[in-house]
């Protein structure tokens, strides 16, 4: 998710993250809720491979389409202890 650069009039430019495909032309100023017109930049694509890009990324997307699976992470039971005696104990 790359940043765009913004400028207010009043209080000066600041970046701020969008997807390409959403980047408006028009944001609230952090400084004076002014509105901020986007400058003629092209969008910053730095730091695009780091573990925490790529969460800003997976953490964005599920907000949108969280992901649906059809069974729980392991694919069905999951052992939670290898001691022979738990396997002697109820089930509910
Ligand atoms: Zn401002």
């Amino acid at each position: 998710m790359p940043y765009y650069e913004f400028a207010c009039t009043a209080c000066g430019s600041f970046d701020r993250f969008h997807r390409m495909a959403e980047v408006p032309d028009t944001v609230a100023c952090p400084g004076c809720t002014g509105a901020a017109r986007r400058r003629m930049t092209a969008g910053a694509l730095l730091h695009t491979g780091s573990t925490a890009t790529r969460l800003l990324d997976a953490t964005a997307g599920t907000a949108d389409r969280p992901a649906v699976v059809s069974a729980p992470p392991g694919g069905g039971r999951v052992r939670t202890t290898r001691n022979p005696l738990h396997a002697k104990l109820p089930r509910p």
